[in-house]
């Protein structure tokens, strides 16, 4: 698509079009990227433990970890992920368990189970090399169209775009684009828009250059909240800068609202140290995570329980645990056991006893794992 213009002047913010006078959409097509990817040269992340290699497998796997996990938090996961798994068909023969053990703590557990499943299909359908283009990347498990961009263009220069939070904020401020978000017509208005403003020419250099310039750029300079306009590389040609207000962009009307849900969790615990906990069922919260047992009341924990042992729970104080969008209540109940309580214990569900040794190697839900370790 080539970019729609006005003549004579930027639009009014509200207009449905992509606010680009010819002037400006002449200079932003060749420009923006030039001097993206000469300031990522200069002033962009280059020590990042995933820069500086073309290895897909070291691509996707950071690009999996870092969708909604902060920089900082990655990058010990990563490291412990490559130690264990070298390459896609180590981590293709793992046990699921060992798997989902490592993730624990980075949240979104089906990114993990995803991560298995993609590094299986690898194996299986590809020979243990990955697809060389976004198009093929997308078949696989857990790859969408962004995370495909990043690992065809970083490791195979594909020119192709990425299109995710970070990269979102700064193209719709440099062009003012005022079009919802919401709608996924603007949506692919918007994506046709960042193809537009690709490198052209040197590619096997410029494109991996360019898709970490845009990262680094809505990563560090072009924040959510206040940016830095006057660090930016490519402030002259900022149309959200020129409008006074770059932090209206993007614009997005339909919010995720939050909801909140209260769980009560039996912490059964024998005097030995070891714990009772659960397979969580595949899908919902936790999915595929090793837990305590989960009930949705109080009334429904102690009833799970015989009578004898109703009287010997210790109420832990509620707190409460942020997901993206819920804000779990948990109220843990504890009970202490002897060390041989099976007979006086029936807890359903596909549970068993853990020791230490064996639950620290688990995938527990990160507010599990807390309280064990406290
Ligand atoms: Fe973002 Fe400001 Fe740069 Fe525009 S000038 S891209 S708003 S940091």
């Amino acid at each position: 698509m080539a970019l729609a213009r006005t003549r004579g002047g930027a639009a009014p913010l509200n207009s449905p079009e992509i606010l680009l006078t010819d002037a400006t959409a002449a200079a932003l097509t060749p420009a923006f990227a030039d001097q993206l990817v000469r300031w990522q040269k200069s002033h962009g992340r280059h020590s990042l433990p995933w820069q500086n290699t073309r290895d897909p497998y070291r691509v996707w796997l950071s690009e999996i970890m870092l969708q909604q996990t902060q920089v900082a938090t990655v990058q010990d996961y990563y490291t412990r992920f490559l130690q264990r798994f070298p390459t896609v068909a180590e981590l293709a023969a793992a046990p699921p368990d060992e798997v989902l053990g490592l993730w624990s703590g980075l949240g979104y557990y089906s990114r993990a189970r995803n991560l298995h499943s993609c590094a299986q299909d690898v194996v299986r359908l590809h020979g243990g090399q990955f697809p060389q283009t976004a198009a093929l990347l997308q078949t696989l498990p857990g790859i969408g169209p962004s995370t495909a961009a990043a690992i065809a263009s970083f490791c195979y220069s594909e020119r192709v775009a990425i299109l995710d939070g970070n990269v979102r904020r700064v193209l719709t401020r440099l062009t003012a684009f005022s079009g919802d978000l919401s709608s996924i017509a603007q949506e692919r208005t918007l994506r046709d828009m960042a193809t537009e403003l690709l490198p052209r020419r040197k590619l096997r250099e410029d494109m991996p250059r360019y898709t970490q310039g845009i990262m680094d750029l809505g990563a560090t300079i072009c924040t959510s909240r206040q940016p830095s306009c006057p660090l930016c590389p490519v402030q002259k040609l900022c149309l959200g800068l020129a409008s006074g207000a770059p932090e209206r962009f993007p614009v997005k009307t339909r919010k995720l609202r939050r909801s909140a849900l209260s769980l009560s969790l039996l912490w059964a615990q024998r005097s030995d140290g070891a714990v009772w906990l659960e397979r969580r069922p595949a899908t919902g919260i936790w999915g595929g995570l090793y837990c305590f047992p989960v009930f949705g009341t109080e009334d429904e924990l102690l009833a799970a329980l015989p009578a004898a042992l109703q009287g010997q729970l210790q109420a832990v104080p509620p707190f409460v645990h942020v997901l993206t969008h819920k804000d779990l209540r948990l109220s843990p109940m504890r009970l202490i056991l002897p060390s041989r309580p099976a007979k006086a214990l029936r807890l359903s569900g596909d549970g068993a006893w853990f020791g230490r040794g064996d639950w620290t190697v688990l995938g527990l839900p990160a507010p599990i794992r807390k309280l064990l370790s406290e």
